[in-house]
């Protein structure tokens, strides 16, 4: 029998809704490129219900429970005492996830000489270090798909949240003003911009598709070039690196996963070349900017705006510099654990269990490291050169 251990955001501070906002999630019937959505044999929560947090436990306890494992379900993850680290030593299988990532390092992972198979609930695994776990030979698995479309949406949402200063403007009537001049001075239209995605996989080419009818001019660079057909379909300008995307467009979207390639793309010298007042936003990893060149440049106004939703580290200290800065419009990390996305990858989470324990192949595009190497999803995305590992980079 194994022992799970589950590290999952706190609870609400508010305590669980008394009633959902919503009485239910809409049914999908599938994701956009034909991929089928999780097949767990079941499911012990009702979809569009909180899971994600402790308490939610992925819906998890009764499945594991009833068939004799063990599950350990805690937030406390950082420092040597914490429960993480405690609970780790004899764990089999360690379900973590990005919003509250329990930094999987080379010394976790020597610490735990059962571990065998690491799972990301929800997509993004470089908080596990992937040499290590290579060498270690645990399996690294994710819902590839769960919370896309959540993470595109996101995005759109943040891109036109900064080019229409729309928080600001709030901000004047939730006061009690009318402020019509103040909020209008730094609001934009961004028909007619451009607009550049950094990395077109699944979310990428998703804030493509959702930003076309805007009417912008769109460009992307990633190192899979796309089928020429969805280039032609989007008018889409090919860029060779994130350098030249930068200099050539208003806005830029970032959608790569971290790993040694991606780690510090933008730094001080590439947002320098970019038009002045050019904004950016990342909801794919901190790490991928350089933090203290965001601020700079939002201090002196070549970053019109900045938002995001990815920090590091998570969760950030009560002094990070992007709480304050100017021009930001960031949240937590919250974009790819909606109710609706939650209830996706709770139900993958529980799928890549049942073939595990069945000994049964888990799905190749939900793979990131498997069998001593890169494997399905994580070949294509990412890379392993050992030049970072999470905890040890950036702080
Ligand atoms: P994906 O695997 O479908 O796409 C990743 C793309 O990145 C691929 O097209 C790949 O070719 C490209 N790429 C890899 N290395 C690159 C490089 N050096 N330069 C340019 N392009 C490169 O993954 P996805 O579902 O689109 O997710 C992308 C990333 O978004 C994840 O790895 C994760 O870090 C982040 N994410 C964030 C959230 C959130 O809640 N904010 C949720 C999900 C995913």
């Amino acid at each position: 029998m194994a022992k799970i251990l589950c590290v999952l955001y706190p609870d609400p501070v508010d305590g669980y809704p008394p009633t959902y906002a919503r009485d239910s999630i809409p049914t999908l019937r599938g994701y956009p490129n034909g991929q089928t959505l999780p097949t767990p044999s079941g499911l012990d929560f009702v979809p569009g219900e909180l899971v994600g947090c402790v308490s939610g436990e992925l819906g998890l306890r009764k499945f594991l429970e009833a068939a004799g494992h063990t599950l350990v379900v805690t937030s406390d993850k950082e420092g040597p005492d914490s429960v993480f680290d405690r609970e780790l030593r004899d764990a089999d299988v360690v379900i973590s996830q990005p919003f509250w990532p329990a930094y999987l390092t080379a010394e976790r992972i020597a610490s735990a000489p059962k571990l065998k198979l690491a799972i990301t609930a929800g997509i993004g695994s470089d908080h596990v270090d992937l040499d290590a776990a290579i060498k270690a030979g645990i399996t690294i698995a994710e819902e590839t798909y769960s919370n896309s479309i959540s993470v595109a949406e996101h995005a759109v949402m943040q891109i036109l949240a900064l080019v229409r200063n729309f928080l600001p403007s709030h901000e004047w009537v939730a006061g009690g003003g009318w402020n019509i001049a103040d909020s209008a001075s730094r609001a934009y239209d961004i028909e007619g911009m451009s607009v550049g995605v950094v990395a077109a996989g699944r979310i990428g080419q998703a804030v493509l598709r959702r930003l076309a009818p805007f009417d912008v001019a769109l460009h992307y660079f990633d190192t899979h070039r796309l089928a020429p057909e969805i280039e032609d379909e989007l008018h889409l300008t090919f860029h060779p690196d994130a350098a030249s995307l930068a200099r050539s467009v208003d806005v830029v979207s970032i959608h790569a996963p971290l790993h040694p390639k991606t780690y510090h793309l933008f730094d001080a010298e590439v947002i320098a070349s970019m038009r002045r007042g050019s904004y950016i936003v990342n909801t794919a990893r901190a790490e991928i900017v350089v933090r203290d060149a965001i601020v700079d440049a939002l201090e002196t106004g070549q970053l019109a705006g900045y938002a995001g939703d990815v920090w590091y580290p998570q969760p950030p200290a009560a002094d990070h510099p992007w709480r304050t800065m100017p021009n930001n419009a960031m949240t937590p990390h919250v974009s790819g654990t909606s109710l609706s996305a939650q209830a996706r990858y709770a139900a993958g989470v529980r799928e890549i269990l049942e073939s595990y324990f069945a000994h049964k192949p888990i799905r190749e595009e939900y793979l990131i490291v498997d069998g001593g190497s890169l494997a399905g999803a994580g070949a294509s995305s990412y890379t392993t050169d050992g030049t970072i590992s999470p905890g040890s980079s950036g702080r």
